[in-house]
């Protein structure tokens, strides 16, 4: 058990679970909701890379904010370690235990409170699939501001405890400008009640923020309310390749001032990882497969004028061809073209795992200097790994996936803490939107200063002093 955190020893603070804890959480859940069976626990126990392995004996799944607040209580009381779960997508070892904590899953909790159709805002509880809300709000005329690959498991209770970024994010940006309101249960049992549904208000410090990527480390999350965009008519693919890296930036820019406001997606890849994407994905075909070359960019606009969004695409690639900046490329013709596309795009992380180790590192970097670290690791690392460059280019965010056939602490000690210097050489972050979770707890002072880490640590303790919430997770052990 936590192999990939063998320098952190269980906080003998800490009670282990007895008979009398799993009878009083009985009282509580009933039998349902007190899950004890080997064999459902470790599936919760393992994080989706299977990098990250707990030892907890016990998961609990409420169904109401009245028994999370009853389960922290009782916790707080008696000193025992939680780890909040949502959908388990996250990948940074945050969602599963780190020694015996218990889990509490939120998967019980997935229903829709109401929808504004007016105004677009809906609320529901924390362990509704990021999916499923977005087949709702689209029925309605809406979209969910945030899409991602994970989207058919996580939860939005878990994107708002991670601050997910996404697809959509260089369109409708963060979840802190998002979400108008959250319901949370702190760790001594409290309900603390933000569920607004205003746009504006400005009425004292704005809590929420506070428990937007904060990873379940000061609260548990179980009701929010969301702002969601209109649902635009028209929606068009191109998938384009690039000979360099410099016009993959050149062509970031293009599109910003030709395609402006119907601009929804600008996603990168290099070739590795569409030969990756071709290896190990099913039914999913290059779009360009006479190409040798060496990116890839995934363009979506979404606009209200169908023939007019589609001409403007039309115009912009034919523009950049022309420039030189764009090689090749297609429009998708219909949704299944369309989906084939997104398909690789998506399909990369989950690729990546096939291999069988994945050193997976979040970065965001300037722009200009992004591919520059992908260059270097392959330099450093030499053929005996792959090397993969891709992410939200119109972000700034780079995910720098490295694949070998198993983990190992030379291939690891090679990267690190080299990629993490050089990201904080760049004042870059080491966690552009994944989290820090366990793998990057003890890390966060290359992307953050000691003042503020120590004004976290103060926040943390405030809110959580018996530290029962997430233990070993986000901040470093020695200041808590
Ligand atoms: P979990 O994995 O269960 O938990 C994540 C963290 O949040 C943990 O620390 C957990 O303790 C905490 N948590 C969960 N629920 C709650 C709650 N209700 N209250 C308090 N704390 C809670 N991320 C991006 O930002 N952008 C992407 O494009 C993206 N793509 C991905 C693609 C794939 C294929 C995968 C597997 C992951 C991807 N991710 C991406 C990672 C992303 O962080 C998660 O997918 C998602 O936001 C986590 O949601 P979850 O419900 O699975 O949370």
């Amino acid at each position: 058990s936590a192999a990939t955190a063998t320098h952190i020893q269980r906080n003998p603070a800490y009670s282990e679970l007895s008979s009398d804890d799993v009878s009083y959480f009985k009282s509580v859940l009933g039998e349902t909701g007190v899950v004890l069976d080997a064999d459902r626990v470790a599936v919760a126990n393992v994080d989706w890379m299977g990098k990250y392995r707990g030892a907890s004996q016990l998961l609990l799944l409420p169904k109401s904010t009245a028994e999370v607040s009853k389960i922290l209580s009782y916790c707080n009381t008696r000193r025992l370690a939680v780890v909040p779960q949502g959908g388990n997508t996250g990948l940074v070892g945050g969602s599963v235990p780190v020694y015996d904590e218990v889990i509490v899953g939120l998967a019980g909790m997935d229903k829709i409170i109401s929808f504004d159709n007016v105004n677009g805002i809906l609320t529901c509880e924390a362990g509704c699939v990021l999916e499923n809300l977005s087949t709702f709000v689209e029925n309605e005329g809406f979209i969910m501001p945030l899409d991602l690959g994970a989207k058919g498991s996580c939860h939005i209770g878990g994107n708002i405890s991670t601050n997910a970024g996404g697809l959509r994010f260089i369109r409708y940006g963060s979840l802190h400008g998002n979400v108008l309101g959250l319901e949370v249960v702190l760790a001594d049992g409290t309900i603390l009640d933000m569920l607004t549904t205003l746009r504006k208000d400005n009425t004292g410090y704005d809590l929420k923020h506070l428990f937007i990527g904060s990873e379940g480390s000061l609260g548990i999350v179980t009701k929010v309310s969301v702002l969601t965009p209109a649902k635009l008519p028209s929606t068009n693919v191109a998938f384009l390749s690039c000979n360099d890296y410099t016009s993959c930036q050149k062509l970031l820019l293009a599109a910003r001032r030709s395609l402006g406001g119907i601009l929804s997606a600008f996603e990168f890849m290099d070739h590795h990882c569409i030969d990756l994407a071709m290896r190990h994905l099913e039914g999913v075909q290059n779009p360009l497969p006479a190409s040798p070359y060496k990116f890839y960019v995934l363009i979506e606009t979404t606009g209200s004028d169908e023939s007019y969004d589609k001409t403007k695409l039309e115009a912009f690639l034919l523009r950049s061809m022309e420039d030189g900046l764009v090689a090749d490329g297609v429009i998708a013709q219909d949704i299944s073209q369309a989906s084939n596309f997104w398909r690789i795009r998506e399909g990369i992380s989950e690729a990546s795992v096939k291999v069988g180790a994945v050193y997976k590192y979040d970065l965001s970097i300037p722009v200009e200097k992004l591919y520059d670290i992908v260059e270097e690791m392959r330099c450093r690392l030499g053929d005996s790994v792959e090397v993969l460059g891709y992410g939200h280019l119109g972000d700034g965010n780079l995910h720098l996936n490295i694949l070998s056939s198993k983990y190992d602490d030379n291939t690891l000690a090679q990267i690190e803490p080299f990629v993490y210097e050089w990201t904080s050489k760049q004042r870059g972050s080491i966690s552009a939107e994944h989290g820090l979770g366990l793998m990057k707890a003890e890390k966060i002072h290359y992307s953050k200063s000691p003042e503020a880490v120590q004004l976290m640590a103060s926040i943390k303790k405030l809110l959580d002093p018996n530290s029962i919430l997430n233990p070993y997770k986000v901040l470093p052990q020695s200041i808590l």
